[in-house]
């Protein structure tokens, strides 16, 4: 039986790819600063340590006389557009320290395999009706926030280590993840799930605000489907960063439209200044493609049972 160790297992695609682990017969210990807030954790052991510090990434990476196949490094210090734009400094100190201690570890410690969750941040704004962008053309690099600088660094030490110390490394940058059992509020939700929240709290009939013009381009890959990518990816021999998303490319109003849908109410957007973001992210699939990988679910399948699973915590809140 393979041994994985995830990382962030507490929180949204963490806790989705334990389950998916578990699906494939591995023995799964995760690792959080927190417990999973959402859901019983699958894994078959949890620990809950904080993994800025060097001795607890040692502590998660330990097993008696024996070494992790594959670690999955998910934990972040993370949220939407509102959270990045106002904790710059948060994200690249705490973030930053977890990716420098567990690669270290990770290698010192002999994992085989090493997979990294890196962010479709790290490319550089876009406008609507350009071609989409390869995985290479990351470079020469211009991230519009320090979320995807801080990105970019841990992808290139993580690939540092894979030349010098042997280490098997796999670079994963997802694209816009949403699903069911994933943060829906407290201000670090991302967009999704934040109008799924506002939908749903709103009376029939009645307006909800949305951050920018609705013109932004946005590809939205349901949970499931970025999961699989990812046990894909890190089954796979490539070496290279490999962006994991769907090929749906839709505006950020029509995903609203399409939230209010599935809700079956009557609303209406109010379209308020906020921190959108860029204007659009076009990226390629090409390489997830090639290794056999294609997103299964529509936007539209994905958020019905997103809204669905939403509209229900804001109903055991009232
Ligand atoms: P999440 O916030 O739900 O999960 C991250 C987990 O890391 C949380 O449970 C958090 O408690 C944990 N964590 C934070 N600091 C920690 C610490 N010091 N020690 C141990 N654990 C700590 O976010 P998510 O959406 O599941 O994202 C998982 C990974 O995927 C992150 O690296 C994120 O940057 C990346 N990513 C996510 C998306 C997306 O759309 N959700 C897009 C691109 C990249």
């Amino acid at each position: 039986m393979k041994k994985a160790l995830v990382c962030g297992a507490g929180g949204f695609i963490g806790g989705h790819l334990v389950k998916k682990l578990k699906r494939e017969n591995y023995w799964v210990r995760g690792v959080d600063i927190k417990e999973p807030e959402f859901a019983t954790t699958q894994a078959d052991e949890f620990l809950l340590l904080d993994l800025r510090e060097e001795a607890n990434c040692k502590a998660a990476l330990t097993l008696p006389d024996d070494t992790f196949d594959e670690v999955y490094q998910l934990a972040a210090d993370m949220g939407g557009m509102g959270f990045i734009h106002s904790s710059e400094t948060e994200i690249m100190r705490n973030s930053a320290l977890i990716n420098i201690h567990m690669v270290d570890q990770a290698s010192k410690m002999g994992a085989s395999r090493y997979l990294f969750s890196s962010s479709a941040c790290v490319y550089r704004n876009m406008q609507p009706g350009e071609r989409a962008l390869t995985e290479d053309e990351a470079y020469p690099a211009f991230p519009d926030n320090e979320y995807g600088w801080e990105k970019l660094y841990a992808e290139r030490m993580a690939l540092a280590y894979m030349r010098n110390q042997g280490m098997g490394v796999r670079i994963a940058r997802f694209q816009n993840c949403f699903g069911p059992e994933g943060t829906w509020d407290g201000g670090r939700e991302k967009a999704p799930a934040a109008i799924c929240r506002k939908v749903a709290s709103a009376e029939d009939g009645g307006v909800i605000d949305v951050w920018g013009d609705g013109t932004a381009i946005r590809a939205y890959t349901y949970v499931d489907d970025l999961v699989d990518g990812v046990f894909v990816l890190m089954q796979s021999d490539c070496r290279e960063p490999v962006t994991i998303g769907t090929t749906e490319f839709t505006t950020v109003a029509e995903m609203v439209y399409k939230i209010i849908k599935a809700s079956g109410k009557k609303i209406s957007m109010n379209h308020i200044e906020g921190p959108v973001g860029v204007q659009a992210r076009i990226l390629s699939k090409d390489r997830i493609h090639s290794l056999g990988w294609r997103a299964k679910y529509s936007f539209e399948e994905g958020i019905s049972k997103t809204y669905s699973w939403i509209e229900e915590q804001v109903k055991n809140l009232e």
